[in-house]
């Protein structure tokens, strides 16, 4: 047992009783594919080894949450009370940190699965609020939970579309299905490469090489991130509708407009919507050229197209700021650094970086210090490691 699952039972015996089983699910980093899930495009996340764990039994007609990591009493409901809740953030927003966790429940609820009450400690070990999806852990965590004491038989593509409608409908956060979808689906060793618009999915070996992917953590919280990402769905809706109009074309989304069409629109877009529109269509591109980079072992290629992807999401879609651009930089003036990104919403949270193995140790201290020196914050660098999802494997 490692010492996240300790914690978790630890907690667990402290506050419930009954016989408990342990449950995991993961974060993810998205390799490439940023800001084009809400845009019907393709993205390529992994699946990490870092994640929340619970320790859960079942209970009778309530359900009873704590967690290691947030301050508080227990959050407790009875099942009765859930069922008869609106569907809606402000329903929800009481319950804090709960929230996704009774949001899954009330859509299991809603989907017509039958289930009894529950209790669940949980203890994460990733990073919350930084862009590794700390919260479509938990959602799928929860369906895992209620999936496994009372052996509902989830299929995971189930599990990510009832964990979204929770993030959405009960948490309040306008995502798309990407988090959820590779934190249920996700595999050790692999990258997912999953088409949003038809959410066909296929998992490509998670090779390296030589090379290691690092997570860089910018310690800069994402305020931002919330008002902006809406702004930026707003501005592709627009450009969609000005293309389809334009052109007297129909396409579904806006990454499966292709570049010639996006060019002979260019004049009916507003300047800025160009710009995210263009961001939209590149990074759709980039993506497969990356997943298929992978797929042959090309590092040097895969590094480039990060690095391509970083300079889109900064000056065509403007959603990196000062720190993630700090620390891409810094990464990407290192030697052995083959290319680097931010990852995750913008604003803040994560960056990753592709680098050779043997120049790890002394590019990690050269970032740290440089970013330091640029922004006065401490970030700290990991190594990302892949991890199992709960519904990977099972069919
Ligand atoms: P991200 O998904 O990028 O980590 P979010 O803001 O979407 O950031 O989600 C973070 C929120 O998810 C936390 O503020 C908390 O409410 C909830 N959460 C995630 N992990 C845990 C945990 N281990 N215990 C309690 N709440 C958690
Ligand atoms: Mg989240």
């Amino acid at each position: 047992m490692n010492g996240f699952e300790e914690t978790a039972l630890g907690l667990f015996e402290e506050r419930f009783s009954g016989g408990t089983e342990l449950f995991f699910a993961p974060g993810r980093v998205n390799l490439i594919g940023e800001h084009v899930d809400y845009n019907g495009g393709r993205v390529l996340p992994c699946s990490l080894s870092l994640g929340t764990y619970a320790a859960a039994a079942r209970e009778e007609g309530v359900i009873r949450l704590a967690s290691a990591d947030m301050p508080g009493e227990e959050v407790r409901l009875a099942l009765s009370e859930l069922a008869s809740l609106p569907l809606e953030p402000a329903a929800f927003a009481r319950f804090g940190w709960a929230a996704y966790a009774l949001g899954v429940a009330a859509q299991l609820i809603r989907a017509g699965y039958s289930f009894g009450g529950f209790s669940m400690a949980v203890c994460g070990s990733l990073p919350r609020g930084s862009g590794l999806s700390s919260s479509a852990s938990l959602e799928v965590l929860t369906c895992a939970v209620v999936s496994g004491l009372y052996g509902l038989g989830l299929d995971g593509v189930t599990a990510s579309k009832l964990s979204l409608a929770a993030e959405r409908e009960c948490a309040g956060v306008n995502c798309g299905i990407m988090d959820q979808f590779v934190c249920a689906l996700g595999r050790k060793d692999c990258a997912l490469l999953l088409d949003t618009h038809t959410l066909e999915h296929g998992y490509f070996p998670f090779d390296l090489g030589e090379n290691v992917l690092l997570i860089m953590n910018t310690k800069k919280p994402r305020r931002l991130a919330d008002s902006k990402y809406n702004e930026r769905r707003a501005e592709c809706e627009l450009a969609l509708r000005l293309i389809n109009e334009r052109l007297e074309a129909c396409f579904p989304s806006l990454c499966t407009v292709t570049p010639e069409a996006l060019a002979e629109a260019k004049d009916a877009l507003p300047p800025a919507v160009f710009r995210r529109a263009r961001h939209a269509v590149t990074e759709n591109a980039r993506t497969l050229a990356a997943a298929e980079a992978l797929g042959v072992g090309d590092a040097a290629l895969f590094g480039s197209l990060l690095s391509a992807s970083h300079a889109s999401l900064r000056d065509d879609y403007e959603v990196t700021g000062r720190e993630l651009d700090s620390i891409v930089r810094a990464a990407e003036e290192q030697e052995g650094v083959l290319g680097a990104r931010m990852t995750g919403a913008g604003f803040g949270g994560c960056a990753i970086a592709l680098c050779r193995k043997n120049a790890a140790r002394e590019a990690v201290r050269r970032i740290t210090a440089v970013y330091k020196a640029e922004t006065g914050l401490d970030c700290e660098i990991y190594t990302a490691e892949t991890g199992d999802s709960p519904f990977g494997r099972a069919l």
